[in-house]
């Protein structure tokens, strides 16, 4: 089964222009704008651009939904007597719009700044107490994404590297997920094809708006990938350093991935085969690795606040309950893959 969704998707350059006419469809008069602290004056710009239709602006949005901050957004709908919600921004600003949506049931726009593909999938991860959890509803998939490329040339390099592999982790987890589909390998392998050219081409000349625009159309392609396969070992574990340790979402990912890669490589040889055929490499989990070195991309768990002495706790955070993954999933071996990642051990290229 693959589900396509009910998003309307609006692509390219200026597109931003378009946000007032699309709550005109929605049926928003008074619209709250999200983002996070970084993005307000860009929120406060598209205030200005969509006139009465928007009741104010919101711009307190954070990694990893933390309750405290939906109930202080709540607060200011209210206030506000907001009908609509526009996120402006990436997976944080779009996560507090879901989570929104999800007390509140009003429209919502995304508008993506960031590659984390958030803005196509049900899920919503919230975090309470120190544990995040996560719901997947289809109420939650909003109604419009407007991606802009033009939005994303402020994504400072550093954080354009690791949420681009943020969604190449989508891709190339679809290739060995539950409920994959020819349609989401297809659209897997041609992901992780322009998000890997892209981040290249953008790499040598910073300012290539069409490299931007192959990542952020990849960032769409691997979003819609996360929407419809179920994702595993990676996943789970960044979620767990995510929600547990306080650890960066998209710079977790990038470390992450290539040893998750090299943990399921031999149980998952197609998906393997693929991604590395669609990122022009030999192997695909030294092949990752290498690309977000070269890039710049951090390169252990270390460097993002992570300590040996969380390994254990992690570990069992991470093994709690069974989920589908091609190779079987063991504390062991989550512990091994963990003390690598967090000293950032190069991957032989022969994996
Ligand atoms: P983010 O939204 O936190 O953004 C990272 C930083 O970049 C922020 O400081 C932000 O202000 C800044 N920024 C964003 N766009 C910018 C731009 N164009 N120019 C300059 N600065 C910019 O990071 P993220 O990685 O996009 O999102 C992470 C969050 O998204 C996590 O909470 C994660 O769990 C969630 N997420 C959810 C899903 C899902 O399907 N539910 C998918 C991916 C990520």
């Amino acid at each position: 089964m693959h589900d396509t969704g009910t998003t309307r998707v609006l692509f390219g350059r200026g597109t931003v222009q378009r946000v007032g006419e699309e709550l005109a469809r929605l049926g928003g008069h008074r619209t709250l704008l999200l983002s996070t602290p970084g993005r307000s004056a860009l929120a406060e710009q598209i205030r200005s651009q969509i006139g009465d239709s928007a009741a104010g602006v919101f711009a307190g949005a954070v990694e990893h939904t933390p309750l405290e901050v939906t109930e202080r957004a709540i607060a200011r709908m209210h206030e506000l007597n907001a009908d609509s919600i526009v996120s402006v921004g990436g997976g944080s600003t779009t996560g507090l719009g879901k989570a929104l949506v999800f007390r509140k049931r009003v429209s919502h726009l995304v508008l993506p700044t960031t590659y984390a593909g958030s803005e196509v999938t049900p899920v919503l991860g919230e975090t309470v107490d120190g544990e995040k959890a996560t719901r997947s509803d289809p109420e939650l998939v909003p109604e419009v994404v407007i991606y802009d490329v033009e939005l994303t040339t402020t994504l400072p390099w550093a954080i354009t590297v690791t949420s681009a592999a943020n969604a190449v982790a989508h891709a190339v987890e679809a290739l060995y997920g539950s409920g994959r589909t020819p349609g989401s390998d297809r659209t897997a392998a041609e992901a992780i094809n322009v998000l890997g050219s892209g981040l290249r081409e953008l790499g040598s000349d910073f300012g290539n708006i069409d490299a931007r625009a192959d990542l952020l159309y990849g960032a769409w392609l691997a979003g819609t990938c996360l929407a419809n396969v179920g994702m595993g070992l990676h996943h789970k574990l960044c979620h767990t350093l995510g929600g547990s340790f306080g650890l960066p979402h998209a710079p977790t990912h990038a470390v992450v991935l290539p040893y998750a890669m090299e943990f399921n490589a031999a149980a998952a040889p197609e998906a393997m085969a693929t991604a590395a055929a669609a990122l022009g490499v030999e192997k695909a989990p030294s092949g990752v690795q290498a690309l977000i070195r070269l890039l710049g991309g951090p390169k252990s768990l270390a460097e993002l606040g992570f300590r040996t002495d969380h390994i254990l706790h992690a570990a069992d955070l991470a093994t709690q309950r069974p989920y589908p993954n091609p190779r079987q999933i063991t504390r062991e071996g989550i512990v091994d893959l963990l003390q690598r990642a967090t000293v950032g051990t190069p991957i032989q290229a022969a994996q």
